[in-house]
């Protein structure tokens, strides 16, 4: 590894996951370069959440992170940790700083199937993170009268429209997206396309909304043709936009394989659908990609608590570490990629087979036993990575 990578730490299950698979299928077989940084619960709370900022500051500079899940404060998470303040969602702030776009993708396993059969291949979902119902204003219409949308410009100039004369109680909302953002969206969808060689499909529902969604649609077509039709020529992939109605349509008789950019609420929704359709959360990978090509990858999951409260109790826990696993080996491949060290992404494919031939030996975590076609042993977090270790010697 010539440049490190960002290492960001976190809490509970994935954090004793975190060096259990440093110590047993990395650290043996690569020199890890990290520039390490501890976003658990007590080190943010100890740093008054500092540390957040600076190891994004991290991934903007050194290009690639790795990521634990950690925890989101709430009431109950001030109280059990005695914390200063509710902080905001490491992944919020992340996102924030980076200004990028999540992608979402299943991590296909042998002998596990899709509730969809045909989906053969991974289906990565694109969500829009900024805008729209998020960011929406509400109004409870308590009886009649006139709704109206009222634009005042900069310059003064007042734009107005009529949304509904009301004869009686009712609801209004008013949402916006900025034109910014939905092109640094669009940028980071051509260039995950791009690196990933897949289609890009992007699906809106522009006929109803014909400029809202409309803007979408044409901020997309013209990044394309403008930034990357050449590009995506030369890969031999497309990209085309759809209705959403179509678009699930298409999806469901597709084999998979593809990237689907959507809105923030479609995309909410749609990737919920997907990734329980490919099986479980724990085989879902993530990563933020920002606009200007820095990478940070992580488990779609959470810190899997319930499994943590087990294990302070002593027990031995199934928990399935191959979201995590992936979101190193996701990290591993980008550096080595960006650095011109094809040892180091040989290594990430070598230990993504070494992981999915144990699977398909037989030897898995709970969680996957219970998806698996055949016949499974059900191993705790450790012996299967000791098998993957093995494996990989
Ligand atoms: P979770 O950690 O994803 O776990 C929910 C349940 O899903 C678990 O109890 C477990 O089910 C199953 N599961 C998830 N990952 C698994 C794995 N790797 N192996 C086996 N089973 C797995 O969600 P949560 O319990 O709602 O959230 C816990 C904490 O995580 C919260 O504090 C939340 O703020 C945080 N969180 C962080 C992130 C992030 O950092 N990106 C994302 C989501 C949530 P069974 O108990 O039935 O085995
Ligand atoms: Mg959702």
């Amino acid at each position: 590894m010539k440049t490190p990578i960002a290492e960001l730490d976190g809490d509970e299950m994935t954090r004793i996951l975190w060096k259990q698979i440093k110590d047993t299928v990395l650290s043996p077989f690569v020199e890890l370069n990290t520039e390490y940084y501890d976003l658990g619960l007590p080190e943010r709370d100890r740093t008054d959440d500092a540390v957040t900022l600076e190891a994004a500051k991290a991934i903007a500079r050194l290009k690639v992170g790795v990521k634990c899940a950690t925890i989101t404060p709430n009431a109950a998470r001030m109280t059990e940790y005695n914390l200063k303040a509710m902080y905001k969602s490491p992944n919020a702030t992340l996102r924030a700083e980076l200004d990028g776009t999540v992608f979402r993708a299943p991590i296909i396993v042998p002998g596990i199937k899709s509730y969809i059969p045909g989906w053969v291949k991974p289906i990565t979902i694109a969500r829009h993170a900024y805008g729209d119902i998020y960011k929406a204003v509400e109004y409870r219409v308590p009886g009649p009268g006139r709704a109206e949308l009222v634009f005042t410009g900069a310059d003064g100039a007042v734009e107005r429209k009529t949304i509904f004369d009301f004869k009686g109680p009712g609801v209004i909302q008013g949402m916006h997206n900025r034109d910014d953002s939905i092109t640094s969206f669009a940028r980071s969808c051509f260039s995950y396309a791009l690196a990933a060689k897949q289609d890009l499909w992007f699906s809106a529902k522009d006929t109803i909304s014909k400029t809202y969604d409309e803007d979408f649609r044409s901020i997309f077509q013209k990044v394309y043709e403008e930034e990357y039709r050449t590009a995506f020529e030369e890969a031999g992939i497309t990209y085309f936009y759809t209705l959403i109605d179509d678009a699930i349509a298409r999806a469901v008789r597709s084999k998979g394989g593809f990237i689907w950019a959507m809105k923030n609420y479609d995309g909410d929704v749609i990737s919920d659908m997907v990734s329980t359709a490919f099986g479980s959360l724990a085989l879902m990978s993530s990563v933020l990609v920002s606009p200007d090509g820095c990478f940070e990858y992580e488990a779609a999951h959470g810190t899997v608590t319930r499994h943590y409260y087990r294990y302070l109790k002593g027990e031995k826990t199934s928990t399935n570490p191959i979201a995590t696993l992936w979101a190193w080996t996701g990290a591993l491949r980008k550096r080595g990629e960006l650095d011109g060290s094809p040892d180091l992404c040989a290594f990430a494919d070598r230990l993504e087979k070494a992981a999915l031939d144990t699977v398909a030996s037989g030897v898995m975590t709970g969680d996957m036993a219970a998806l698996y076609d055949g016949k499974a042993e059900t191993a705790d977090s450790e012996t299967f990575l000791k098998a993957i270790a093995e494996k990989l010697t």
